[in-house]
């Protein structure tokens, strides 16, 4: 008889990058839900790490763990696979998925904003994968999921950075997709998501409104759900739930692909 996703997962060890809140959030917890031992991390204070994994445990009951590893530093990358893989003596699941955003027109673009997007939404992909690839090629199963967007598809003005290291994550997929293809069970797919409603997003409404010299209100209506057919946005649920298909087994043949979830914007 096949095995159910729980059975299929538990044990198995996630590590999701930017998970302290938004989308990583409700990934970490859909994964935890489905009796993976989880590792939060994200830029915050020890003590807010450990008050938001409490509230998992509560929950799942599953083995959790934390980091607050900054991304734009490969040297903190590679200690913090390490540490997942000393504390657990496995890594199985990795989500990069922590990023930031910033909006300017390119001749205004700020060069350390540039650089920075870069360095956490694109090449600490790089350094994750690199370092916890090891494993996954000795045990043979192993799953690598990269949250992408709309605009790794597609492009936005204003966004030159993000829309480059978006589109740098789809072609870095891919490729990983590629190599990966016949060593086991081991994926590597990108997540598409259209608007979701975070931090990411309420932080960007104002610099937007400026660049558009229109209202913050107006910029959710006519900037953010313009092109989103459905007009609402994408909840971290329904990503999370991707996730947990993306990891199973029956999802072997999924790989290299770019899993559009955004409410049909990419679909004209
Ligand atoms: P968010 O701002 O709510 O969360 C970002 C997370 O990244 C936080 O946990 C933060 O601590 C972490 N982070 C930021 N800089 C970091 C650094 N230097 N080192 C370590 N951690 C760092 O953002 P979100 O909206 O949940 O976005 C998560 C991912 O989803 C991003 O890759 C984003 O590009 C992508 N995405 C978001 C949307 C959206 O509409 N919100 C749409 C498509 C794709």
């Amino acid at each position: 008889m096949a095995l159910n996703l729980t059975q299929q997962l538990t044990g198995k060890v996630a590590l999701v990058t930017g998970s302290t809140q938004g989308i990583g959030h409700g990934m970490l917890r859909g994964l935890a839900q489905a009796g993976v031992s989880v590792v939060m991390h994200g830029l915050v204070q020890r003590d807010e790490l450990e008050t938001k994994l409490k509230s998992i445990t509560e929950e799942t009951g599953v083995r959790t763990g934390h980091s607050s590893a900054d991304l734009t530093n490969p040297a903190e990358i590679r200690q913090m696979i390490k540490d997942v893989q000393e504390e657990f003596g496995r890594l199985d699941i990795l989500v990069n998925n922590a990023g930031i955003q910033h909006v300017a027109p390119v001749h205004e673009f700020p060069d350390d904003k540039w650089d920075a997007l870069i360095a956490i939404l694109l090449s600490s992909a790089f350094h994750t994968t690199k370092a916890a690839l090891p494993f996954m090629l000795e045990q043979g199963w192993g799953r690598i999921i990269n949250t992408g967007s709309m605009h790794a598809l597609v492009a936005s003005p204003y966004k030159s950075a993000y829309n480059a290291a978006k589109h740098g994550i789809a072609g870095f997929t891919k490729t990983v997709g590629l190599e990966l293809a016949q060593k086991g069970n081991i994926t590597c797919n990108a997540i598409c998501p259209g608007y979701v409603f975070t931090d990411l997003v309420r932080n960007q409404l104002e610099a937007t409104a400026k660049a558009r010299g229109i209202p913050k209100d107006q910029v959710i209506n006519d900037v953010l759900l313009a092109d989103q057919p459905t007009k609402r946005f994408v909840e971290p649920e329904e990503i999370a739930a991707l996730v947990r298909h993306l990891c199973s087994n029956e999802a072997k043949s999924i790989t290299g692909a770019c899993l559009s979830i955004d409410g049909g914007w990419t679909a004209r």
